[in-house]
C-alpha cells in the first residue's frame, strides 16, 4: 500500500517559516513512529503569482483535489496590495476552498494551562477549555443571491441574502455530530430562529439530522446572541458549537481570544467524503502571513503544528498520534518555552521559530 499523500502549500510571509518546522515534525513521524507520508510541495498565493502570474496554478488545484490532505501556511503580504482583485493571493485560497467544496470549517479553541493567564478572561473560566466551533463555510449570507449595491428610489441600497437549503444545513450538521461523537458527545446549534426564516429552517434541519441519524449525541439550541454571551461567560459548558457562515465568523474569533495568541490556533476545512471515506480536507493556521514579523524567525509555529495534528486526526485516522503531538506542545509550553507572541510585559528572551520547533521535537 502506498503512503497517504499530503500536499504542502507554504505560501507567503511566515507561512514557509512555520511550515519548515512542521516538515521536521512530519519527518520525525516517518523516522520514529513508522508513519510516513507522501509529501509534495507547491506554490500558493503571492509565491504562485510571482512564479506563474496566478495565485493558484491549475496543476496545483488538480494536485489538491487528488491529495489525501492539504496543509497550507499563509497567503498575502504588502507586496501584493496593489494587484488586481482577480489575482490577489487570497484568491488562491478561496479557489481551493470553493473547488474542493470545503463546507465545514472546524476551529478548535483549546486553552493550554500554561497559557491560561494570557486569555482575556479569568484563569478558572478558560483553564482546560477544549471546544470546537463548526462553521458552515460555503453558503449563507456571504454567497446568497441577490447581492450587490443597487440604486433604488434615488438612493443606494446594499443587499446580501442569507440563504440556506436543506442539504447545505444537513451536511454541515452531520459533520458536527460526527465530531461530537469523537469528543464530548454534545452539540449546541446556534442561529436566530426568533427573527430569521433561515434560522427556523436551520433549527428544524439540525433537529431532523439529530433525531434520524445521531440520537445518541446530546443536542441543544441557542440563539446566536445568547450563545456569544455564554461563550464569554462560561465557555466550558460547550463541546461542539454548530453555526452558519456569518455567526461562525464572529463566534470563532470570539472563541479564539479565550485562548491567547493567534499563533496558537489551528483550523480545518472539510468537504464531502472521498472514496476512502475520509473528507476532502485543507488544514491551515488561523493566522495570516504576518508581514510585520516575516523573515525574522520570530513566528510561532504552534498553530501550524496543531493544524498538522488535526490532519493526523481527521484525514489520516491517527488520533493517538495526534494526541501525542498535542501533548508534546502542551509539555513544551509547560516547560516554559515561549515565542515572542506568548510573552507578557515582564519580558525575557523569546525563542525563535526553529528553537520552538526544536523544543517540540524534544518533547
Ligand atoms: P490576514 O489578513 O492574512 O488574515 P491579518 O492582518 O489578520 O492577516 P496576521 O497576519 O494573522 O494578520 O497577523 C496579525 C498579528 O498577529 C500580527 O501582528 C502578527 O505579527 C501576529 N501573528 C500572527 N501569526 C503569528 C504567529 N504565528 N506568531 C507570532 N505572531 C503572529
Ligand atoms: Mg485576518
Amino acid at each position: 500500500m502506498s503512503n497517504p499523500s499530503l500536499l504542502i502549500l507554504p505560501g507567503d510571509g511566515i507561512g514557509p517559516e512555520v511550515m519548515a518546522e512542521v516538515r521536521r515534525i512530519i519527518d520525525w513521524f516517518g523516522a520514529k513512529r513508522d508513519l510516513a507520508f507522501d509529501v509534495s510541495e507547491d506554490l500558493v498565493g503571492g509565491a504562485a503569482y510571482d512564479a506563474h502570474g496566478t495565485p493558484l496554478h491549475d496543476d496545483t488545484m488538480a494536485r489538491a483535489q487528488e491529495a489525501d490532505a492539504v496543509l497550507l501556511g499563509a497567503v498575502g503580504g504588502p507586496k501584493y496590495d496593489d494587484l488586481d482583485f482577480s489575482v490577489k493571493p487570497e484568491r488562491g485560497l478561496l479557489r481551493l476552498r470553493k473547488e474542493m467544496d470545503l463546507f465545514s470549517n472546524l476551529r478548535p479553541a483549546q486553552c493550554f494551562d500554561a497559557l491560561a493567564d494570557f486569555s482575556s478572561l479569568k484563569r478558572d473560566v478558560v483553564s482546560g477549555l477544549d471546544i470546537m466551533i463548526v462553521r458552515e463555510l460555503t453558503s449563507g449570507s456571504y454567497f446568497g443571491e441577490p447581492r450587490g449595491i443597487f440604486e433604488e428610489n434615488g438612493e443606494r441600497v446594499g443587499i446580501n441574502t442569507q440563504r440556506y437549503t436543506t442539504s447545505e444545513i444537513r451536511r454541515v450538521a452531520r459533520s458536527a455530530f460526527e465530531l461530537a461523537r469523537r469528543r464530548g458527545n454534545k452539540v449546541c446549534s446556534m442561529e436566530k430562529a426568533n427573527v430569521m426564516e433561515s434560522g427556523i429552517l436551520w433549527r428544524e434541519e439540525v433537529t431532523w439530522v439529530h433525531q434520524n441519524e445521531y440520537p445518541d449525541v446530546e443536542l441543544s439550541h441557542m440563539y446566536a446572541d445568547a450563545g456569544a454571551m455564554q461563550l464569554c461567560r462560561w465557555p466550558k459548558q460547550f463541546d461542539v458549537i454548530l453555526t452558519d457562515n456569518l455567526f461562525g465568523d464572529l463566534l470563532s474569533d470570539t472563541a479564539a481570544m479565550l485562548t491567547g495568541s493567534l499563533g496558537m490556533l489551528p483550523s480545518a476545512s472539510l468537504g464531502a467524503p472521498m472514496e476512502n471515506g475520509r473528507p476532502k480536507a485543507l488544514y491551515e493556521p488561523v493566522h495570516g502571513s504576518a508581514p510585520d514579523i516575516a523573515g525574522q524567525g520570530k513566528a510561532n509555529p504552534i498553530a501550524c503544528v496543531l493544524s498538522f495534528a488535526m490532519a493526523l486526526r481527521y484525514s489520516f485516522d491517527q488520533g493517538a498520534e495526534a494526541d501525542r503531538l498535542e501533548q508534546a506542545v502542551e509539555r513544551t509550553l509547560a516547560a516554559g518555552a515561549r515565542t515572542g507572541d506568548l510573552m507578557g510585559p515582564e519580558g525575557g528572551t523569546p525563542l525563535s521559530t526553529s528553537e520552538m520547533g526544536d523544543a517540540i521535537l524534544k518533547e
